[in-house]
């Protein structure tokens, strides 16, 4: 039989009425012959409201006690459910986390799930029951509650979702679906009707915040397809699945992250292990850097940027200011009025060109780039905050994501896809790896390139644009591109190229560099670019400073970096390539899975 996970959002159970109307569209299902999990969170801003309670009594509650009194939002709404489902005629129990055997790590406010047990649930659906678990909940080892951190509801649900085998996992939201960009940022946005986990990866936490992006990880871990729609209308949706298949976009979806910092750090030494002590303390903190960019080093000195969240650019400027005092180097004034705009598609990691498309239209729309990172498939760009939504707007225009047509059909149907893991098959992982445990599935070495810097360019709007377009005009293809900052007004661009296509590369650099009053241009024929990806780098902030940390113990000196939310790369010299992928093997032995 098969078997369907329904989760309602906090405003899709605002109120009794809303409560009635979730409780329809289980007991349609039930009436089609599905099984059916609803998971439930708290009504409408419960939780909100539950946390400024707390706050009004003590402004640093305990976090265990912080659990227990979040976890009550959810038992109101699944209780009520319960009687809702009772109400229209149809058999109907409710389960905290703890009933159904979810159970978690004992980090409150923000556990991770170790194993679910199915039994009493399976039970309940074979007596022709709905079973409606209460989302974003769990117990650790002693009994105590504990909470999967705000949002949480969509990953219980995809959790659940793996763990019974469900045919699919429908997530009734107050939106039509996945859009190519925010809405209620740009209200040109359109709906895509499928995306692959990778794009949603980077896109949720990109800040296109549809959803817990813990719950896409586990998503894609065990394959399990995510239907993402109006809990107000039929419209068809948006799935979120393995390869979004007919989708022949190169660009997917644009997102905007408005209230970033950057700093950097200038003239540090290079050589093996200053990348590692430098963003060591940061990690221990918790303080989640995003876009770390290392540019080639200058007589022997290099400089690092890097992002975060605007609020805790404070404490990490502290935590690194006396590591710069043992290391040499110096910071840079702390830049906190910088946005982050990203394009992300799968098709990018085919088709040259779209860096380069990009770059011209920010500077058609005279933005100036900070900061660039990119990815297999992402573009990164830090913008000025002012500019922000003057950029994300120019992105999803340029790309023509403002013309994206869902298809009503693609929706209709159940999809359980073929390479889905089997019930048995999660439970026998989750012995071994543990639900959401980091996995990384791929750790490569690609030496067949070469890198070229521009140094010290002036850093206005349009360099970027017209180099890429010289160089792509002449036909070579362009991996990594890394742009960083070096003080006010003056950048450095590196990026590589492949190895056979250097002397045309360079020739192209040359020229560009001295039509703009550029220093001059370096090189490196023989580089190494080690890329480390998999599920749960996000959530598991460990992996670039593991890598960093492996390759400062191995000797290895770090000479660019670049991150994303499934990635990260990181060049070192070509002769080291080799060395460098052991170690990172050697690290990552126990993540590395199957
Ligand atoms: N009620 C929780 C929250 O507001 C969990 C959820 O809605 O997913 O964060
Ligand atoms: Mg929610």
């Amino acid at each position: 039989m098969s078997l369907v996970v329904q989760k309602f959002g906090g405003t899709s159970v605002a109120d009794s009425e809303k409560i009635l109307a979730a409780a329809r569209k289980a007991v349609r299902a039930h009436q089609q012959g599905h099984q059916v999990v609803m998971v439930v969170s708290a009504m409408g801003k419960n939780t909100d409201t539950l946390i400024a309670l707390a706050n009004e009594i003590n402004e640093k509650p305990p976090a265990r006690e912080m659990d227990m009194l979040l976890s009550t939002g959810e038992q109101v709404s699944v209780a009520l459910m319960a009687m809702a489902i009772h109400s229209l005629g149809y058999k109907a129990v409710s389960l905290t986390g703890a009933q159904i055997g979810i159970k978690t790590d004992s980090s409150h406010t923000k556990a991770r799930i170790h194993s679910i047990s199915t039994d009493r649930m399976k039970a309940l659906l074979d007596e022709g029951n709905i079973v409606i678990a209460a989302g974003f909940q769990g117990i650790d080892d002693n009994f105590n509650i504990t909470t999967l951190g705000r949002g949480g509801s969509d990953t219980t649900a995809v959790a659940l979702a793996a763990v019974l085998g469900a045919d699919q996992c429908e997530i009734y939201t107050d939106v039509d679906g996945i859009y190519t960009t925010d809405p209620r940022v740009l209200p040109e946005a359109c709906i895509v009707s499928r995306v692959c986990y990778d794009e949603m990866l980077e896109l949720a936490s990109l800040g296109a915040g549809v959803m817990h992006s813990r719950s896409i990880e586990f998503g894609k871990k065990f394959n399990v397809p995510i239907h993402v729609r109006s809990s107000l209308s039929d419209s068809p949706g948006s799935l979120i699945v393995d390869d979004a298949g007919t989708s022949s976009m190169v660009v997917s979806g644009a997102a905007l992250t408005r209230d970033e910092a950057m700093i950097s750090v200038l003239e540090v030494p290079d050589v093996p292990g200053t990348i590692y002590r430098i963003f060591a303390p940061i990690a221990d903190r918790k303080i989640t850097v995003d876009m770390i960019v290392q540019n080639v080093a200058d007589d022997g000195k290099t400089n690092i940027s890097f992002t975060l969240p605007r609020d805790e650019a404070e404490e990490a400027v502290a935590v690194i200011t006396p590591v710069l005092e043992e290391l040499g180097g110096r910071m840079a004034p702390v830049d906190s009025n910088v946005s982050k705009v990203s394009a992300v598609g799968l098709g990018m990691a085919e088709e040259a060109g779209v860096a380069k498309r990009m770059f011209r239209a920010l500077a058609n729309s005279e933005i100036n780039l900070e900061l660039i990172t990119t990815s297999e498939i992402k573009i990164s760009v830090l913008v000025s905050r002012e500019s922000a939504l003057d950029s994300l707007r120019t992105i999803h225009g340029e790309f023509k994501l403002d013309e994206v047509k869902s298809d009503p059909t693609t929706n209709s149907e159940l999809i359980r896809s073929p390479e889905q893991a089997s019930p048995v098959e999660v439970i026998k992982r989750l012995q071994v790896i543990g639900m959401e445990s980091l996995i990384i599935d791929d750790i490569s070495l690609d030496d067949t390139q070469s890198r070229i810097t521009i140094c010290k360019i002036p850093n206005e709007p349009g360099l970027a644009a017209s180099l890429f377009e010289q160089i792509a005009g002449d036909g070579v293809f362009v991996d990594m591109i890394v742009q960083s900052h070096n003080s006010e007004k003056i950048a450095d661009i590196t990026f590589t190229v492949p190895r056979d296509q250097l002397t045309r590369a360079l020739a192209v650099a040359e020229k560009a560099s001295s039509e703009h009053g550029c220093e001059g241009v370096v090189h490196k024929q023989s580089i190494a670019k080690l890329s480390v990806s998999g599920i749960g780098m996000r959530s598991h902030t460990g992996v670039a400073i593991g890598s960093f940390e492996a390759l400062s113990r191995a000797g290895i000196n770090v000479e660019m970096i670049s991150t994303s939310e499934v990635r990260v790369n990181v060049v070192v010299d070509g002769d080291d390539g080799e060395k460098g992928l052991a170690c990172l093997h050697d690290r990552f032995a126990e993540e590395l899975g199957s």
